[in-house]
């Protein structure tokens, strides 16, 4: 039996770096230190054994060869007008890069999970930079956290012990204790129960709460009314004072206050009252990642194309207009003819509209598991999961890259050999 120690796990934002892990004839026997959803990844589940083709929508799936998969993909791709290439987010940088230049050579949409989760906050960053800190820094230095609708307990298990509540750090050797936790959301979830500070916002009022608590906080208190978004004055106003007082505070926002009303204006109005927080002591805005390598989709695509997310890459060069170019944009249009999912699962997390759509078209799918996204395929080909059997660098979510290990030999290609197969047979279909 093998035992490897400090690697990371696959799955989210938080990418823990202390799991260990058992490997006895080439299979994970035990991973110690993950929490649930991370271990079950790491343990491995659902898998695809073989590449799969139906000729139809509605015909049942046959086995085919990898050979035969990767053709039938590429003339997919090669084939289509308008394809969109969606997903990432389960994917190493390494990926991306190979990802970013079929779309490319196809004169496809690339787009990644973000769309559905963080990809307003990408919009705010634009506009007002990004205020932020290391997990370390957060868990050496904060005094005061508030987690702004999102909910760790359930998404990001470990990130409360590790980084944020629980975490004794270099300034604060008290760990929880030494620590104020207050939670904004709409209803009392499993973090709320654990806050110091519970406040209930209405739903959709998260602009005009931050909005107030910039009023109070430049001194204009007397403009706010009694209450805002169901908070009242009062709390508004001690809400302000705690934030001041903190030596090192640090806000963590979640899809509560991405996906509700106002979308990225609300995150851009968060990081103005974080700016403006810095007037008076130090404090730092973090969003809560989801897929452990989202961040790195942004990064990735950002230095290749100049955008972070929903390049459209139709005229022969990248154009970026999110509303335009996102990937339910042109599903819910019915503009794309053929899309590629791949490390991602749009049948599980987009529309209906959306899906519909999916159904009535040529899907290609990329990856390790059986997912409600493979009901939509016509094709589909199994990996190697990255960050199990294949090693690779990931952003975290804090914009911290990390390099993982293989932790056991694949029995299946890497998404990467995928890629570089589907872009040389795309090229030899189009006589390049
Ligand atoms: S918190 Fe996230 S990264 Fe850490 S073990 Fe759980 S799923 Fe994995």
């Amino acid at each position: 039996m093998t035992v490897i120690t400090d690697a990371l796990c696959p799955f989210c934002g938080c990418m823990c770096d202390d799991i260990t892990v058992a490997v006895e004839n080439n299979k994970i026997t035990e991973v110690k230190h993950a929490c649930k959803i991370g271990a079950a990844k790491i343990m491995g589940h659902h898998r695809i054994k073989a590449p799969m083709m139906r000729t139809d929508k509605k015909g049942d799936f046959k086995e085919v060869s990898y050979d035969e998969a990767i053709e039938a993909a590429a003339k997919i791709l090669a084939d289509s007008k308008r394809p969109l290439m969606y997903g990432w987010a389960s994917a190493f940088c390494e990926v991306h890069k190979k990802g970013i230049f079929l779309a490319e050579e196809v004169g496809a949409i690339i787009d990644n999970t973000a769309t559905v989760c963080h990809g307003p906050s990408t919009l705010a960053v634009h506009e007002k930079g990004l205020p932020s800190a290391t997990l370390g820094q957060v868990k050496n230095r904060a005094d005061v956290v508030v987690f702004w609708g999102s909910n760790p307990v359930h998404a990001h298990p470990r990130h409360m012990g590790r980084y944020s509540v629980f975490a004794k750090g270099f300034f604060n050797e008290k760990g929880r204790k030494g620590r104020k936790v207050i939670v904004v959301d709409v209803r009392k979830t499993e973090t709320a129960g654990m806050a110091d500070e519970y406040i209930q916002v209405e739903q959709g009022s998260d602009y005009l709460i931050i909005s107030a608590l910039r009023a109070i906080l430049a001194g204009q208190a007397a403009v706010v009314p009694d209450s805002v978004g169901g908070v009242t004055k009062e709390q508004l106003v001690k809400l302000v004072d705690t934030l001041k007082a903190a030596k090192f505070g640090a806000i963590f926002f979640g899809m509560g206050l991405t996906q509700s009303m106002s979308r990225y204006k609300n995150i851009d109005n968060a990081i103005s009252l974080t700016t403006e927080l810095n007037s008076f002591t130090k404090f730092v805005i973090t969003p809560m990642r989801g897929h452990y390598n989202v961040t790195g989709f942004g990064q990735v695509c950002a230095w290749e194309t100049g955008y972070a997310t929903a390049v459209d890459f139709a005229r022969g060069a990248p154009y970026y207009n999110p509303g335009e170019t996102a990937a339910n944009d042109v599903l819910t249009r019915k503009e794309t003819d053929a899309a590629m999912i791949i490390a991602g699962d749009a049948g599980a997390h987009f529309p209906a509209d959306s899906v519909r759509h999916l159904a009535r078209i040529p899907v290609v799918q990329i990856d390790p598991y059986w997912n409600p996204t493979t009901e939509v395929a016509n094709v589909v080909i199994p990996v190697a999961i990255c960050g199990v059997e294949v090693e690779g660098t990931a952003y975290r979510m804090d914009g911290v890259s990390l390099r993982y290990r293989k932790l056991v030999e694949p029995e299946h290609p890497t998404d990467i050999e995928i890629l570089e197969k589907i872009t040389e047979r795309v090229r030899k279909i189009r006589g390049d």
